[in-house]
């Protein structure tokens, strides 16, 4: 490991050179995952509220049928990932992100990986709108598959508001470890170049850049190759340097085209859109031959598997089968991780499922012993390494002292929690885990806030509807006695008069 040198290409403040750890597992070519016995797909794999189940316990299933929609609101459908009956909609263990349970509908499948019928489906994407393919897009259960897993279309949906320039395709992974976006652009490159014609029909766009890091040359190789054969001038390959963390997405916009993202903004404030090379070829699979998202490639890896790989795995297929892909684990495996070793998150169980979101599932060997942390020496190397620009000393003493304005004056909601202020620290400061504790007190606080508000908003409008029907009663009381004022006695005689007309007999008696 040691300090990023400078680029000719956008500057990058900081980052940091880190071993990369990715041969190990792109020695031979991505594995295809068996039909599992039961595939569990939890009903959140995305950033918004969970999808809702549109099928019931014992119902068959296809392959690539709708399981779960949407409510309207931000979100990704659920479809099956092969063919099979439905056992259970019940909570199951799943990643941390999504807590430590969530529903999930459970397939049990029969073998057979029947599919749905797709000529409905498959559309000539050119001769759509770029609103109607937007709307497609929407429908094929596609999420950001770099990791942040924010339902794509609504993303592009939001982005066509702004004045676009460039589409930019990320290619860059440029945590240690993950090599599933490498084997996917080194296999299949043509799926990832056709993915970004369709994305930029649907962003009317006529730029794009496809960025990928110097330690992926075979990726780079193949990429080249189809795009000479599609032949298509307004996609342009560009290499970045190995840095981390290079990949995410402000900073790769400011390396492609050396445009800020302003503080608290999005890549659209500087005109561009940045999409993972795997959302990409997930679009084109979609859109060009009618399957919704249900697989994706994914890296097993680490010291604690027999042999790490790549495998392409129905979404839905347990940890468990498909560590037992890599030749199983080792004696030595001792920690589950999620993701990788710098933002990963680690699991307790291998009955979680993959998702959409899960790049690379990391076994490693032994937990690293945390050296004791010892006070901060003012040295200043976190603030030299932070890609953000932060502070990490300073915004460390206001966590320490719970200074929320302050958190958020020296720009914490900015930090990408991306681990390297840790990384260089020589007093073994916890500072990530604790920017991201201190986020989530600060989510809390703003959570609760929001509820008192709300709360206080419910009162007032009652104590309005009380007061308003009140008052609508008294007008009313009012009117009725207004009315018994304008009928008088006269008015009773008559009626009286009326009701002795209909009862003859009763003429005589006297009221
Ligand atoms: S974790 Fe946050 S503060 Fe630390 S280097 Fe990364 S962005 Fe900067
Ligand atoms: S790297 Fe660690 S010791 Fe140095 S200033 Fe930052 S927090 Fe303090």
């Amino acid at each position: 490991m040691s300090a990023a040198p400078t680029y000719d290409l956008g500057k990058l403040h900081g980052g940091l050179r880190l071993p990369g750890e990715k041969s190990v597992s792109t020695t031979g070519p991505v594995l295809q995952a068996p039909i599992p016995d039961q595939l569990v797909l939890p009903l959140t794999q995305h950033v918004g509220n969970p999808s809702q189940p549109i099928v019931g316990i014992g119902e068959h299933v296809l392959k690539g049928q709708l399981i779960a929609d949407t409510d309207g609101s931000l979100g990704a459908p659920v479809h099956a990932s092969s063919s099979g009956k439905i056992v259970a909609i019940e909570p199951w263990p799943v990643s941390r992100r999504h807590g430590a349970t969530a529903p999930c509908i459970v397939i049990e499948c029969d073998g057979q990986d029947q599919a749905i019928e797709t000529t409905e489906i498959v559309v000539d994407y050119a001769q759509l709108d770029p609103d109607s393919l937007l709307k497609k897009i929407l429908q094929g259960g596609i999420v950001g598959l770099g990791g942040a897993v924010f339902p794509t279309a609504q993303k592009l949906m939001q982005a066509v508001t702004a004045p676009l320039d460039y589409l930019i395709l990320n290619g860059v992974e440029c945590e240690p470890y993950i090599s599933c976006d490498d084997m996917l652009m080194r296999e299949h490159a043509h799926d990832v170049l056709r993915g970004a014609q369709i994305l930029m029909h649907a962003l009317s766009l006529s730029h794009c850049h496809v960025a990928v890091e110097s330690d992926k040359p075979q990726a780079m190789i193949a990429l080249g190759e189809a795009l000479g054969e599609i032949a298509d001038d307004r996609i342009v390959l560009k290499q970045v340097p190995t840095i981390y963390p290079s990949g995410g997405e402000d900073q790769l916009v400011q390396l492609v085209t050396n445009k800020e993202v302003p503080t608290g903004g999005l890549p659209t404030d500087v005109g561009c859109v940045v999409q993972n090379v795997g959302t990409a070829a997930a679009i084109n699979r979609w859109v060009v031959h009618g399957e919704p998202l249900i697989s994706r490639i994914t890296t097993i890896t680490g010291g604690g598997v027999v042999q790490p790989v790549n495998v392409h795995a129905r979404i839905g297929t347990t940890i468990a089968d498909i560590v037992h892909l890599a030749g199983g684990y080792t004696d030595q495996a001792n920690q589950l991780v999620i993701g990788g070793p710098m933002t990963g998150k680690s699991i307790s169980t291998d009955r979680v499922p993959l998702v959409k979101a899960t790049n690379c599932v990391l076994v490693l060997v032994d937990e690293v012993p945390l050296e004791n942390p010892r006070p901060c020496i003012r040295c200043g190397e976190c603030a030299e390494v932070c890609p953000i620009q932060l502070l990490p000393q300073q915004l460390y003493w206001f966590s320490c002292a719970d200074n929320e304005t302050k958190l958020r004056e020296f720009g914490l909601t900015d930090c990408i929690e991306c681990g390297c202020c840790d990384l260089v620290c020589p007093s073994h400061i916890a500072l990530t885990a604790d920017f991201r504790m201190a986020k989530a007190r600060m989510r809390e606080l703003a959570d609760e806030k929001a509820r008192a508000k709300r709360a206080r908003q419910r009162y007032e409008t009652r104590n309005l509807r009380v007061l308003i029907e009140q008052e609508k009663r008294d007008e009313e009381l009012a009117a009725q006695k207004e009315t018994a004022r304008e009928i008088g006695p006269e008015a009773i005689k008559a009626i009286v008069a009326r009701a002795r007309k209909k009862s003859p007999g009763d003429q005589d008696e006297d009221i």
